[in-house]
């Protein structure tokens, strides 16, 4: 069974973390198997395969080590090692298919798990302490942050909006406009991308759902994206809202107080 969580809930980053340290176990566990397989005097005929897959195995938990100790010291540090970046990235988009199963099997709410990988991400992202122009930035926002009753087609031009207030629209692009970076409404995964493709930002701040937030930050890799979990009182997808304080904090990190 699901558990739905509360908007406003924070997750702690051990869930994702910890699920993660479960995954490298499970790996390490699945080489020494492998090992005893291969050491069988009966399998002679196969033990060059298995010992090859061991190896393999052992490659990949080191690999996947490094990049969850990289991730644990980037965030207790708050500050980024350049060369371990790779590691980090290859072990989230690697693992986190991994992670979702084992809590699965764990009975751990996927969109706990999420939000707990965001929270990660977004104090990795942090942890880079860029200097980003207002013009370098790009806000993605989700279409259901439109109020359902609003006949504008803002997912083509934002500007199409006609700041009535009835919607948070208003209040973000009076945002965008004193600031000066870059708002689109996209309706997915594609338009998102091809957003980020045709603007070319530095840095990303994305206002989602636990689930498309996760997947675009994994497809964005490496751009840092800062992930905002919307809320959704009405349900999934219709008239969603978002958290502006958390907007506005996101954006006063990237940009600077004004
Ligand atoms: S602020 Fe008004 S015009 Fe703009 S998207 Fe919302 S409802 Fe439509």
């Amino acid at each position: 069974m699901s558990e739905v969580i509360p908007a406003n809930r924070k997750i702690k980053k051990r869930t994702f973390l910890g699920l993660l340290l479960a995954a490298l176990l499970f790996l390490l566990f699945m080489a020494f198997y492998l090992l005893l397989v291969a050491s069988d005097r009966y399998a002679a005929f196969s033990r060059s395969v298995v010992m090859g897959l061991t190896i393999s195995t052992l490659i990949f938990t080191l690999l996947f080590l490094f990049g969850l100790l990289a991730i644990v010291l980037t965030i207790m540090q708050k500050r980024t090692f350049p060369s371990m970046r790779w590691f980090i990235e290859k072990t989230l988009l690697l693992l986190y298919p991994f992670v979702l199963q084992i809590g699965r099997f764990m009975h751990i709410a996927q969109e706990k798990i999420q939000r707990s990988f965001i929270e990660v991400n977004n104090q990795l992202v942090r942890a880079r302490a860029m200097e980003i122009k207002a013009n370098e930035l790009l806000l993605l926002l989700p279409h259901c942050l439109q109020n359902d009753k609003c006949s504008y087609k803002i997912t083509r031009n934002v500007n199409n909006c006609r700041r009535c207030g009835k919607c948070q629209l208003a209040e973000i692009l009076r945002m965008s406009s004193a600031r000066g970076f870059r708002v689109e409404v996209v309706t997915g995964g594609t338009l998102a991308r091809r957003a980020i493709e045709e603007y070319g930002p530095r840095t990303v701040i994305a206002v989602a759902c636990e689930r498309d937030l996760s997947s675009g930050v994994l497809d964005s890799f490496p751009l840092p994206v800062i992930g905002v979990i919307n809320e959704r009182p009405q349900g999934p997808c219709f008239n969603t809202r978002v958290d502006l304080t958390a907007l506005q904090e996101s954006l006063d990190f990237l940009l600077g107080k004004k």
